[in-house]
């Protein structure tokens, strides 16, 4: 066994530890290999302490909030891979929302529904966390979650800070949590009054438009790749004639061509192998080279 199994679970208690965990359980692509080690904090303390103790002690070291926006290889993660998910407080105070970071953005739009709070209805449907969520500046529908944050606590090389939206560096799909390699320990929600009845019934539009034309029978992570500037990655993939294209059970979705999906056991290797060969025929047929949107993992920088 690595040392540092033992050495951690020995200095940061409070949390539930799986040695060898499969991670394709905890993504909703349903792919990836053994984690060395798994932890859940029990509190944000333990969370801190447990990436103190990557950062000191050199450990790889991943946090997965839902697993929605991951692709983790086939080989596993050789390292400590922490879930938030008990850190998942989520409290109201007259028009604010304040979530820890493993709250589920359907509690968190739930929450705001039920206090009548506006603002969040058009994120209904995205299946991440508050601190996934922050960290992507996941959007749909014209709306993205930096709409209605105003404020974020985050540990930022060992320090807990307060950065205001107004220096979160937010923009499509980016935000200072990745570039600079912070986590998110909290978000606050500035939101508006609004009816309970208007609230629902855009939850209810939202979340129609999602059955309709996303394939969420199938796992994957969402659509696969950034949108293009003045274009939509589905619509070139389709143009490309690669809808229902296959590399063993990794598909290009017929529903909709920007979903890579996952037709059952397939591995990060045919996903893999499937983005390159949309990125190729894309290319080759309208010169636009589409980025992954989905964080691949020993590929980008998630690891630190
Ligand atoms: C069916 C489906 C539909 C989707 N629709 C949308 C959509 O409409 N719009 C959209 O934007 N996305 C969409 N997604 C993608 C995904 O749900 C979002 O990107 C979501 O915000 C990811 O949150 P997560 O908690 O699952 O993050 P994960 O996938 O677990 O992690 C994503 C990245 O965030 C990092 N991370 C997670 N938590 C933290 C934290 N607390 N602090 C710092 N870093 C952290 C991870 O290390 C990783 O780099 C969809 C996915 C699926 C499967």
């Amino acid at each position: 066994m690595r040392e540092w199994i033992a050495e951690l679970q020995t200095r940061v208690t409070d949390c539930i530890y799986r040695e060898g965990e499969p991670l394709s359980g905890y993504t909703t692509f349903r792919i990836g290999g053994k984690a060395a080690l798994l932890a859940e904090p029990a509190h944000e303390e333990a969370l801190c302490a447990l990436i103190a103790f990557a950062r000191a002690e050199r450990v790889p070291c991943l946090l997965i909030g839902n697993g929605s926006n991951l692709l983790i290889p086939d080989e596993g993660f050789d390292g400590l891979v922490i879930l938030p998910a008990r850190l998942n407080r989520i409290d109201a105070r007259q028009d604010t929302l304040t979530a820890q970071c493993g709250a589920m953005l359907g509690t968190l739009t739930q929450k705001a529904l039920e206090c009548g709070l506006g603002g969040l209805a058009s994120l209904t449907g995205i299946p991440g966390t508050v601190g996934g969520a922050v960290y992507m500046n996941a959007g749909a529908f014209g709306s993205q979650i930096s709409d209605t944050v105003s404020e974020v606590r985050a540990l930022c090389g060992g320090e807990i800070r307060t950065i205001p939206v107004s220096e979160a560096r937010f923009g499509y799909r980016r935000s200072i949590f990745a570039s600079e390699g912070m986590t998110v320990l909290s978000a606050v929600f500035s939101l508006g009054k609004d009816s309970e009845e208007s609230i629902r019934r855009r939850m209810g539009e939202v979340m129609e438009m999602r059955r309709q034309k996303q394939p969420l029978e199938y796992p994957s992570a969402g659509s696969f790749f950034k949108r293009p500037e003045g274009h939509f990655a589905g619509a070139l993939i389709e143009q490309a004639g690669l809808k229902g294209e296959r590399v063993g059970n990794a598909a290009v979705s017929e529903k909709h061509a920007g979903f890579l999906i996952n037709l059952g056991g397939a591995t990060c290797a045919d996903v893999l192998a499937l983005m390159r060969l949309v990125q190729k025929r894309v290319f080759d047929m309208s010169g636009v080279m589409l980025e992954p949107e989905v964080k691949i993992i020993g590929r980008e920088n998630v690891v630190f």
